[in-house]
């Protein structure tokens, strides 16, 4: 027997505008309801490996499907397999979450579906995106003369500017390439031991060489060793090789620890080294007045990321790359094939001429909407209030017996672990693990774990919106019970 499809609209294929109206409110409406109740599905998807794929058909449709039929399916079989990162006890690796103005910025740019690959192919694209980080610029304190550009993650952003800092050794690489070069030094670059891996797949996919990405020893509270970095790159000065940039990290992602930038940009500039900031998770926190400290000595930089979809309310993706020498940038990238020539192109800023992709989201009005719609203050309050949220949890796991903090708290990630008294290094980490694994499995909460100097340790991340004093409550509640269950 054959079926014949009902035809959902006049246009075989797409839906007619009525329909559209009907399911895009009612996809507003399920978002909304999703957004004021996220604590009614379990934070961390229960779905085993696999269970998503074998719950779908293994070949597309023939013919068109009925919208009624993809919503049902959306939340049978989709929806489980979600592990809810808007969930306000969301608290493993570095929380964040969406927002309101953020969600309508991300559906009016899938609405206008513009590529602002070049200034003509969408001018507010390009304009919005240079104005719009100029004000982000301006709210964490920042100097004039920084050159911003939106890309999806931060690994993009810190490729790109390893990018530049290789270009801006004028070595001609970019033309002649590195491979067969017996003018060429070895290149190196410097990070600290707590630098995101982020630096290493930049390194890597630059055809340094991932031996070539030097990690610098840290103190005791997991900052850079100055005197360590300059060590380095005398040791590798000594050997004929070059120091090509240093990569701090303000807010390392094991513990969100600072490295001492003011000291490490005046090594690196002694050496003329490039300087690329990574504070992609705790940029946004000098938009709080009394945190502002925390982008000291950034001023001496060349280049630095921090991403927005991170701790600053803007949905995934917006990673921002700042920079003060575009001009390294464009020499790395810029290119001209004939068929992108337009005739204003020398008055406007062409934003394919700073990396590598030439078609691009409009990202910035997202961002934008987030940044009008809370304001200064209403961001400050929100990233304050993590921070005091943290300190919380930090005092509770404090003053509780049995339990310690392992990292200092500088801003709204806690680094802690249950060690009880005469337990050793091994029973510490298998019965943190177990810790873990039981909050995580009852789904009111989820945490993420790391290793500090080998020491197994769990981390809470604060940065969802929603989050209150009654979800740090719980998550410690559950965390005590499940240490007591785990001892025995
Ligand atoms: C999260 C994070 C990154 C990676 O960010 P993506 O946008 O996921 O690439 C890099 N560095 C630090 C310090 C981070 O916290």
């Amino acid at each position: 027997m054959t079926t014949v499809p009902t035809p959902q609209s006049s246009r075989p294929g797409d839906l007619s505008p009525e329909e559209f109206r009907a399911a895009a409110h009612a996809a507003v409406d399920w978002i909304a309801d999703y957004l004021e109740h996220p604590e009614r599905v379990p934070v961390r998807s229960r779905a085993r490996p696999g269970d998503v794929t074998s719950a779908l058909p293994a070949s597309p449709p023939k013919h068109g499907e009925p919208l009624a039929d993809m919503m049902a399916d959306f939340e049978r079989i989709i929806l489980p397999g979600i592990t809810h990162w808007n969930h306000p006890s969301f608290f493993a690796y570095f929380a964040n979450s969406s927002t309101y103005p953020g969600i309508l910025g991300e559906l009016l740019t899938a609405g206008l579906n513009a590529n602002a690959m070049m200034w003509i192919t969408s001018p507010a694209a390009t304009e919005l995106e240079q104005v719009t980080l100029d004000w982000l610029r301006q709210l964490m304190g920042l100097q004039d003369g920084w050159f911003g550009q939106i890309t999806d993650t931060a690994s993009v952003s810190t490729f790109y500017a390893l990018a530049a800092a290789r270009e801006a050794l004028g070595l001609d690489i970019r033309a002649r390439g590195m491979a067969a070069r017996h003018d060429l030094p070895t290149l190196r670059v410097y990070c600290s031991e707590h630098a995101h891996s982020s630096i290493d797949k930049a390194v890597i996919a630059l055809g340094l060489g991932h031996d070539n990405l030097i990690k610098i020893p840290a103190d005791e509270h997991f900052r850079m060793r100055p005197e360590a970095l300059r060590e380095a790159i005398a040791t590798d000065l000594a050997l004929g090789h070059l120091p090509m940039a240093v990569v701090p990290c303000i807010g390392t992602t094991s513990t969100t620890s600072v490295d001492p930038v003011p000291e490490i940009v005046r090594i690196a500039k002694e050496f003329d080294c490039w300087v690329h900031v990574d504070t992609a998770y705790a940029g946004p926190a000098a938009i709080v007045p009394e945190l502002r400290y925390l982008l000291d000595g950034v001023e001496g930089a060349d280049s630095m990321v921090v991403n927005p979809h991170k701790w600053l309310f803007t949905p995934v993706d917006c990673s921002v790359l700042y920079t003060k020498r575009p001009d390294a940038l464009r020499q790395a990238f810029a290119l001209l094939p004939e068929y992108l020539v337009t005739k204003d192109q020398d008055q406007v800023v062409n934003l394919m001429d700073y990396g590598i992709q030439l078609g691009r989201r409009f990202r910035a009005l997202k961002l934008w909407m987030v940044l009008r719609a809370f304001g200064a203050d209403g961001l400050a309050e929100r990233i304050r209030f993590h921070c005091e949220l943290a300190r919380d949890f930090a005092g509770m796991v404090h003053f509780e017996g049995g339990w310690e903090l392992t990292a200092p708290v500088p801003l709204s990630l806690v680094c802690f672990r249950y060690a009880p008294a005469h337990a050793s290094e091994d029973a510490i980490a298998s019965m943190n693990a177990a810790i873990m694994e039981r909050v995580n499995a009852e789904g009111r909460a989820y945490l993420s774990h790391t290793k500090l100097n080998g020491k197994y340790t769990l981390r809470l991340a604060i940065g969802n919106i929603r989050t209150d004093r009654s979800h740090i409550e719980q998550v410690w509640s559950e965390l005590r019970a499940a240490a007591t269950a785990v001892a025995g």
